[in-house]
């Protein structure tokens, strides 16, 4: 087939203006784009003929080239500048020049389509997400859970097709029309996403991209410190990616049970000691829940309610492993609210006593001081 006249392709005379050369060519490419005209091959032909026209015609030189020697002076050996031999991505490429400077090179043009023609990608798979519970001592210690998921596997027996949606680029294009002028945008096939092919045969279990979903126990290891809420990902071991692309990520969001004593927070531990009167003046020794265990704790003789002791390391280790938190008692002096005659007549003699009226020294700690030390 004799090539057209690159001027008559875009239906303009010789001495065409710049202006008019990528007005026309506009309108063609608005005209025979391959969203507008799916299937229709005549049209497809006459987006790639204009498309190769404005190509040659918008650049000075070319222009030059092709004014003088017509379309012999275009490709080696005389055979023409090589027919249709621009692909689509060439071509939408030029929409940058073509689809007006007001988008600049950022998101249009340039961005979504470098890398031509090298047909689809890796697709990887969906991410699966699991809520896992863990008790204080699971998460003080780490642990390994064993959880069973649902997971979309490749079924066997699948084989694959080139997408017929996107021709097996993995990317559809589409020119919409907005406020600002036209606007070409590339997204992912949506029937292949992104793959570049479709299935050829399939078991009949499987879905419309070749995959079931199957039981599997999975082992995760987590580790000591995390906290409720967390997000902990574990690389590959979500759905799998179909037409045979990478898998997904198993995410496991943690959540901790609360302790029946011990209160978190960040790797601290708070717990509420509640002594007897007796024994805060006397002196005593008490116990203290741990994650793990007990521990004896001495109380001075004297001590006053609002104290705060500090157990060094604990509390629970940081996630990144540096560093472990404290475990802070705080002490309730716990004042009887019910009395029989036999307290009442020995609380009464001791009323008056020098020693128990409240004489605080600077020595006490304020409230104050106590919450900043706790907190600094
Ligand atoms: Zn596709």
């Amino acid at each position: 087939m004799a090539k057209r006249d690159y001027y008559d392709v875009l239906g303009l005379s010789k001495g065409a203006s710049e202006a008019d050369i990528k007005k026309a060519y506009r309108q063609m490419a608005i005209k025979y784009h391959p969203d507008k005209n799916p299937g229709n091959a005549e049209a497809e032909d006459k987006f790639k003929e204009a498309a190769e026209a404005y190509d040659i015609l918008s650049n000075a030189e070319k222009r030059q080239r092709y004014d003088q020697f017509g379309h012999a002076g275009m490709g080696g050996g005389g055979g023409g500048y090589g027919g249709g031999n621009m692909n689509m991505d060439d071509i939408f490429s030029q929409f940058g020049d073509i689809f007006g400077s007001a988008f600049g090179g950022g998101g249009f043009g340039g961005g979504g389509f470098g890398g031509g023609n090298a047909g689809g990608r890796r697709v990887k798979g969906s991410n699966l997400r699991i809520k896992v519970k863990l008790n204080l001592e699971e998460i003080a210690f780490g642990t390994t859970k064993k959880i069973k998921v649902f997971k979309l596997v490749n079924a066997d027996g699948v084989t694959y097709d080139t997408c017929t949606t996107c021709r097996g680029s993995g990317q559809v294009r589409r020119v919409t029309n907005t406020i600002l002028g036209q606007m070409q945008t590339s997204s992912t096939c949506p029937t292949c996403h992104g793959a570049g092919k479709s299935i050829k045969q399939k078991p009949k279990d499987a879905d419309e991209h070749g995959q079931k979903r199957q039981e599997e126990v999975i082992e995760i290891n987590i580790p000591a410190g995390v906290g409720d809420g967390m997000t902990l990902n574990v690389a590959g071991k979500g759905n799998a990616g179909p037409y045979g692309g990478v898998p997904g990520d198993l995410l496991v969001q943690i959540e901790e049970e609360e302790h029946t004593s011990l209160k978190r927070d960040g790797n601290n531990l708070y717990y509420d000691l509640y002594v007897n009167f007796a024994d805060a003046a006397l002196g005593a020794t008490a116990e203290i829940p741990l994650v793990k265990g007990k521990a004896q704790i001495k109380l001075d003789a004297g001590t006053q309610s609002g104290k705060i002791l500090r157990l060094k390391g604990k509390g629970l280790p940081e996630v990144n492993g540096y560093g472990t938190g404290d475990l802070l008692v705080n002490i309730n002096v716990w004042t009887p609210m019910r009395l029989n005659d036999e307290e009442k007549k020995l609380l009464e003699k001791l009323r008056q006593s020098p020693n128990f009226q409240p004489s605080p020294s600077g020595k006490d700690k304020s409230f104050f001081q106590r919450v900043k030390e706790m907190f600094g």
